[in-house]
């Protein structure tokens, strides 16, 4: 169910984790997502979202409120338009088209943009993205935890296929737009094989990405790891057994080899002169004039 609001406000300044994606501010046009991903936090109980995946919580007027607060905002910055618990390009998005209002909003005053995604719905932007970026700076960080198509169809079965994210982050880099991929979550037993590492880091590469940023585990509690396992059930695997065995109620769950992964992803990305952080853009803000 698609549930309308008129927000309050929009903007909040970022700490902490969310300036590790390369940004000052951000902001939920979405509350809820439909890509489903069965490894998604944003399911478990502490967040009090009844229906994660089937309600999403829209803010309808996040074009004009966002128009507001930058016209009185003193201080620019980058703006990510991707916030916690929903993707800025899930399927709504398509017919709302939010996402590309505030991008036009973000055009119209001069502030760069950070867009953290699964979907290769960005493309329908990328007018906008490349008139950002001939401004200041436009940068897209796409999600990919696996470079199988059929193990993505199970765990995260309603976002685009990764070799589409693939081509996707092709065409935004031909563009001259900085792009990047997160490997997060590694997920043990089932994307922490170095094959899948390797792999993911060349891809990144081939398409033009500029960094490779990860995270080291899988994280599992309350409602969330009950929903994970039973998607696990479904899709006819029996790994659910051996989570339970070996990380019982711990809500950190990190591949037995992480030291090893992560040492392969940045061996790997030094190797191909990719960064393994964010690409930052720092804005600079006009001179003061002396008068000396
Ligand atoms: S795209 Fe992100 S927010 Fe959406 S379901 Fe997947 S992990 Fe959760």
């Amino acid at each position: 169910m698609i549930i309308k609001q008129n927000a309050k406000s929009l903007l909040i300044k970022s700490n902490g984790i969310e300036s590790v994606f390369g940004n000052d501010f951000y902001m939920n046009i979405y509350r809820g997502c439909s890509h489903n991903c069965i490894y998604c936090d944003s399911r478990s109980s502490c967040y009090r979202v009844e229906n994660f995946d089937k309600d999403v919580i829209v803010k309808d007027n996040a074009v004009e409120l966002l128009e507001k607060e930058l016209v009185s905002k003193r201080k620019k910055g980058v703006i990510s338009l991707s916030g916690a618990m929903s993707d800025c390009y899930m399927h709504i998005e398509k017919k709302l088209e939010l996402t590309r209002g505030c991008l036009n909003i973000l055009d119209k005053y001069n502030y760069p943009v950070m867009i953290h995604t699964k979907s290769d719905l960005v493309l329908r932007d990328i007018d906008i993205l490349e008139k950002i970026n001939n401004k200041t700076n436009a940068n897209v960080l796409f999600t990919i935890t696996t470079i199988n198509d059929e193990h993505a169809r199970i765990i995260e079965p309603n976002a685009p296929l990764p070799s589409k994210r693939f081509k996707a982050l092709k065409s935004l880099s031909d563009k001259g737009i900085t792009t990047g991929i997160a490997i997060w979550p590694i997920i043990p037993f089932i994307t922490d094989q170095e094959k899948n590492i390797n792999e993911l880091i060349k891809y990144a590469h081939l398409a033009g990405c500029k960094y490779v940023i990860f995270g080291d585990a899988l994280t599992l509690r309350g409602k969330q790891r009950e929903y994970f396992y039973k998607k696990l059930d479904e899709a006819g695997s029996d790994l659910a057994k051996k989570y339970k065995r070996l990380y019982g109620d711990s809500y950190v769950c990190k591949s037995k080899n992480i030291e090893k992964i992560k040492k392969i992803i940045r061996d790997l990305c030094e190797e191909c002169g990719l960064e393994t952080k964010v690409s930052y853009y720092q804005v600079k803000e006009p001179s003061q004039i002396s008068l000396f």
